[in-house]
């Protein structure tokens, strides 16, 4: 017989326990509470924590799902290193005016006879990402040598604090001159939405990586594209920079800068990956970039359907006709095109938002699909949604993607454009 999931729990202070015997953990999707069919040991690198001012919930003896009471009434909730999906949230009820959570992806996670379990699966295995970082004294003599070079660079400027504070792996990668370098580029978006990690307009929750003030010059850019894509070279890399990361607004608002920008650095590294972050809210735009030399290009889409798509997104001036459009033409002009899929247990795996996200993936043929796990508080997003029906759930939305779409590669980070694209792992 299988050992019983037992909900783990904790106190105020962050004091862990097991519930009490007869409990039994479920999962959350939307709304609702279903039962847990998926789960794997915790991995390396997962955080736990408890979920203040919410109860958790599980399945009590006799069947029906209800608060724990008890010295520990709290939810916990497992946070996933990268590489891995979250197929349900912590079943937890928020109380009366309880603060917004921080932008995390909380992932349900039990007690397995003494061992820690979680709802997940394993997306991606990408040594450049998952594999071993250099030391933090490495890390802190390249940004220190990047900024002698460049004194009075904004983008370095910016970079050194994403790298340094917030741990951003793709800031390092600008300073240590390997894999993916990050060229943030823009201080304005056209859209707001609810998971941004570079500002929070209504939420009450901390973005994480503060948006950037002042968006750099042309100069600024080339500058340190060139110093990224110069080292790359030289240690045996084609090279890649990258436009839109997590401490910028929407790269494609500053083509003007950009389409310069990047066939300056295409003249100078004919066989290097440039690539955009983007929310592809103008095709007009994309399109004048990939002409210049920009060759990959990821599209975060948080649904096909436009109510859900606006009610998340809460775009200005564009819907997702235009972001379809997007990904269709810059396919068209060879790019590497990857889709971004910003999943949510209860949304994402409904059937209809299965069935129409197949459809859209089989017509634009894009070359991988990211799925990434959602960050932010699950409630709060959920109030700003459209009732949905019952979902089928993430592990059934991952097989029937892979079932359906056998030439599509999935996974969780970009690769170089010629780089192997992997099926799930
Ligand atoms: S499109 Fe990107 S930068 Fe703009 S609000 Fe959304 S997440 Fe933030």
């Amino acid at each position: 017989m299988a050992a019983a999931l037992r909900p783990l729990l904790s106190d105020p202070s962050g004091e862990m326990v097991v519930a009490p015997p007869g409990w039994e953990a479920v999962g959350q999707s939307g709304r609702r509470w279903v039962d847990v069919e998926r789960w794997i040991p915790m991995p390396r690198g997962t955080t736990l924590m408890h979920l203040p001012r919410r109860l958790g919930l599980a399945r009590r003896p006799g069947g029906e799902v209800a608060a724990v009471a008890g010295s520990h009434p709290l939810p916990v909730a497992a946070v996933l290193p990268v590489g891995y999906l979250r197929l349900l949230l912590p079943p937890h009820r928020p109380e009366p005016m309880a603060p917004t959570l921080p932008l995390y992806g909380y992932t349900a996670v039990a007690d397995r006879d003494g061992e820690v379990v979680v709802a997940a699966a394993r997306t991606d295995d990408y040594p450049p990402w998952t594999g071993r970082r250099p030391g933090r004294s490495q890390l802190a003599a390249a940004v220190a040598a990047l900024q002698r070079e460049l004194p009075r660079s904004a983008v370095v400027a910016q970079l050194s604090v994403c790298a340094l504070e917030h741990n951003c792996l793709t800031a390092q990668n600008t300073f240590l001159g390997h894999h993916e370098g990050a060229l943030p580029s823009s201080a304005a978006c056209n859209a707001d939405c609810l998971g941004c990690i570079s500002l929070q307009t209504d939420s009450g929750a901390p973005a994480p990586q503060p948006r950037m003030r002042r968006a750099p010059t042309a100069q600024e850019l080339i500058e340190v594209g060139h110093s990224h894509l110069s080292r790359c070279e030289a240690a045996g890399e084609a090279g890649m920079v990258s436009f839109g990361q997590g401490c910028e607004g929407e790269p494609l608002l500053r083509e003007r800068v950009l389409v310069p920008v990047t066939a300056e650095l295409r003249r100078h590294h004919p066989g290097a990956t440039i690539h955009v972050n983007t929310n592809a809210s103008r095709p007009g735009a994309l399109r004048r970039l990939v002409e210049a030399g920009v060759n990959s290009c990821r599209i975060s889409v948080f649904s096909f359907r436009q109510d859900l798509f606006a009610a998340y997104y809460r775009p200005r001036g564009y819907g997702i006709d235009q972001v379809i459009q997007s990904a269709r033409l810059a396919a068209s002009l060879g790019a590497q095109v990857t889709v971004n899929l910003l999943t949510f247990p209860g949304v994402t795996d409904t059937p209809s938002e299965v069935a129409l996200t197949m459809d859209v993936l089989r017509e634009l043929s894009v070359d991988q699909l990211q799925l990434r796990t959602l960050n932010g508080d699950p409630s709060w997003i959920l109030d700003r949604l459209p009732q949905l029906e019952p979902a089928v759930g993430m592990g059934e939305l991952v097989t029937q993607l892979t079932r359906g779409l056998p030439g599509l590669a999935v996974g969780n980070f970009t690769r170089p454009v010629g780089g192997v694209a992997p099926a799930l792992c």
